[in-house]
């Protein structure tokens, strides 16, 4: 540790003695600001740090070597996630041809052995969910979303906002992210990390507050310096996402993560622009679940406006943004269904019929109105929710 640190702090002068040189220094000041990154515990911190103290040309050189090491990372990436014992993997799946003859491929998740019907396939834990604004504070855990027992409630230490089903939710959800966005019960209005809790509750919009607990989160796994070779950013990157196009909320959105985070996290005010933001709700809005962790079926539960993969009988709870769920395609005549087995946020991918090792694996995205809705109906709707024209054997033989 203490030999990293003094090479890091090395490489940092030299770089630092090289560009104060003027141009002719710049190559190699690179080369030392990168060094300094590939030893440094908490790179992306670095990276925010150098955009704003160093030569833009310096730092337009170093984010280049830093995309080769990318590229590197990226090629390998899909050959060790998902690990194996999900039971599956992601492949290139020819999709048709383009007017030009090009073939045109996507990404999918396939089985990697049999299954049969009612088996599950996988189950996985969320990079990060939210409950409805509405059930915040109530009866649903912060952390795992569980329905909770009077008795068992766990509140937080800190303030009445939200509370948890068990100690072990209280402490993730504290460590992970909610010791910086917790409100702390402040009673003045301009206070940013309340502001940023009212605005959830006054829009009863979730996303901006997961887009603020995902960054808390990534920056606390970097600082944990885990040795895991793929951060979260990673594993969101190459996800499909829709274009959201900037508005006044958007903008008002950024700017109350800006302040709740800005003075915890060094850095991160540049590191959210509107780009990143908007791509950042793109990926929620096209691969969140809706997650449904209620005893009570009958429950009534205020649904957010924004939009989610919606396949339950029951009441939906939240959302969650999962890792390898968001690989799978939507089917009118899915071959798996996802179910919260534990009444947690904790999801199963589950067979509901045989599937052969090589098949790829299919939910359906949008509620069918227990089949009711005709293939132009189905049609309309992921296009104006997910934005593609559905092709599955369903919508292609009843057309
Ligand atoms: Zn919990
Ligand atoms: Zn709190
Ligand atoms: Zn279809």
């Amino acid at each position: 540790m203490e030999e990293r640190e003094k090479f890091c702090m090395e490489q940092l002068s030299s770089g630092e003695a090289l560009f104060t040189q003027g141009p002719e220094g710049y190559d190699m000041a690179a080369i030392c600001f990168y060094k300094a990154l590939k030893v440094y515990p908490a790179p992306a911190e670095l990276v925010m740090v150098y955009q704003k103290t160093i030569p833009p040309e310096v730092f337009t050189l170093v984010m280049g070597m830093l995309s080769m090491d990318v590229q590197k990372k990226q090629e390998k990436y899909y050959t060790v996630f998902p690990p194996k014992e999900m039971n599956v993997k992601i492949e290139e799946l020819a999709e048709g041809v383009t007017a030009e003859g090009q073939k045109v491929v996507r990404r999918g998740l396939v089985a990697t052995k049999d299954f049969t019907a009612g088996e599950t396939i996988y189950s996985e834990t969320p990079i990060i969910s939210s409950l409805e604004p509405s059930l915040e504070g109530n009866d649903f855990c912060h952390y795992c979303l569980k329905q909770i027992e009077e008795s068992a409630k766990v509140r937080c230490a800190t303030c009445s906002k939200v509370v948890f089903c068990s100690e072990t939710c209280e402490k993730a959800a504290t460590t992970e992210f909610h010791a910086v966005l917790c409100t702390k019960d402040s009673e003045d209005a301009h206070n940013p990390e309340r502001a940023l809790s009212d605005y959830t509750k006054e829009t009863n919009n979730k996303y901006p507050e997961m887009i603020a607990k995902f960054l808390v989160r990534m920056v606390h796994e970097e600082t944990l310096n885990s040795g895991e070779e793929y951060n979260l950013f990673d594993h969101i990157e190459r996800l499909r996402f829709l274009e959201v196009r900037p508005s006044a909320a958007e903008e008002k959105e950024i700017a109350l993560l800006k302040l709740a985070l800005g003075s915890k996290i060094p850095g991160i005010e540049e590191f959210i622009n509107e780009e990143r933001y908007l791509t950042l709700k793109g990926k929620l809005l096209y691969n969140a679940y809706g997650v449904s962790t209620s005893l009570d079926a009958s429950r009534s539960v205020e649904p957010s406006p924004e939009q989610y993969r919606s396949v339950h009988d029951a009441p939906v709870v939240g959302a969650g943004f999962y890792r390898v769920t968001s690989y799978v395609s939507h089917s009118c005549e899915p071959n798996t269904k996802v179910a919260f087995l534990e009444h947690t946020n904790n999801m199963s991918v589950v067979a509901t019929r045989d599937i052969k090792a090589g098949e790829e694996l299919h939910v359906g995205f949008i509620d069918q109105k227990n089949g009711t809705l005709s293939t132009e109906q189905r049609r309309q709707e992921l296009f104006q929710h997910y934005r593609f024209k559905c092709m599955c054997p369903r919508c292609e033989t009843t057309e």
